[in-house]
């Protein structure tokens, strides 16, 4: 049974994105890559504190040994959540000044994946890197274009991926000792007229949920036979991430953006950049941390 959706936040963010919740701490993380800002949403205090990180910052995850790693405009950085310090530890040799890390989550095994992307979403050039615990960084997947939404089947064997442009969910074989992928196929066809594929949570289930960026909507997708299982409309346009939170982990939060969005589109989605909320019936697993 699919709830109402709510508006948790109206932060009329330029791209909210990255959204995981913590479990212990029970707060909602998500970063504005526009913005240059990591939110941390509290709900039992219904409190959002921002902190400035200075450049863009693609997506967030928590580190076991305490604070945050992002994922910046030029690398994956350490951040203290006390004084807000953001430090890069990790650069990609290779990476352009025209480019930019993207969406990004942990592995089962706690390494830190996260995509790249030209910042004038030029076609083939983005990578998938995999940080290590040693802080070691891997290079992934080649040509990509925008890199999103990454989850780990339940059993830990698989991996599910999205390359916006592709309009496609893959998956690949995983294996959780050495971090390897292997085996690419396409298991979800998005099809035209519900927007593209953007950030994604993964559900007790194994089915995946599925921001709809330019679609209005999150819908969950089964990755075993490709079929779409439902749809939550949302308020505004560009949807771009969603991830189960709240102390039951039955709270689907969702983020949206609004750039680029004027005139008269932003007269009928004045909650764009919004944080939303909505109860659909499901319930998530607990997000992976950074183990360095
Ligand atoms: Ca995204």
């Amino acid at each position: 049974m699919l709830g109402t959706v709510e508006l948790v936040l109206d932060a009329k963010a330029p791209l909210g994105e990255g959204a995981i919740w913590e479990p212990d701490k029970k707060v909602l993380y998500w970063v504005d890559i526009d913005g240059f800002k990591v939110h941390v949403y509290d709900p039992v205090a219904n409190k959002d504190r921002e902190y400035g990180v200075g450049k863009s910052v693609g997506t967030v995850v928590p580190r076991k040994s305490g604070g945050l790693m992002l994922a910046v405009k030029d690398g994956f950085a350490e951040m203290d959540l006390d004084t807000g310090a953001v430090k890069v530890v990790a650069r990609p040799d290779d990476h352009p000044d025209g480019a930019r890390f993207n969406d990004g989550k942990c592995d089962p095994s706690g390494r830190f994946w996260a995509g790249t992307m030209g910042m004038d979403h030029g076609g083939g050039k983005g990578v998938l890197y995999r940080l290590d615990a040693d802080l070691s960084i891997h290079r992934m997947l080649d040509n990509l274009t925008i890199p999103n939404g990454i989850v780990w089947s339940l059993d830990k064997k698989a991996m599910h991926y999205i390359d916006t442009r592709a309009g496609e969910v893959w998956t690949f074989d995983y294996d959780d000792a050495t971090g390897a992928i292997t085996n690419k196929r396409t298991v979800v066809k998005i099809p035209k007229g519900v927007g593209g594929p953007d950030g994604m949570t993964i559900d007790s289930e194994g089915m995946l949920w599925v921001a709809h960026w330019g679609g209005w909507r999150v819908c969950r997708w089964d990755p075993n036979t490709g079929n779409l299982l439902d749809t939550i409309k949302v308020p505004a346009e560009q949807v771009s991430s969603c991830a189960f939170g709240g102390k039951d982990l039955d709270v689907l939060y969702i983020t949206t953006a609004r750039t680029g969005i004027t005139g008269a589109r932003l007269e009928s989605q004045q909650l764009a950049g919004g944080l939303f909320k909505v109860k659909p019936g499901a319930k998530g697993v607990r997000a992976f941390s950074f183990a360095g």
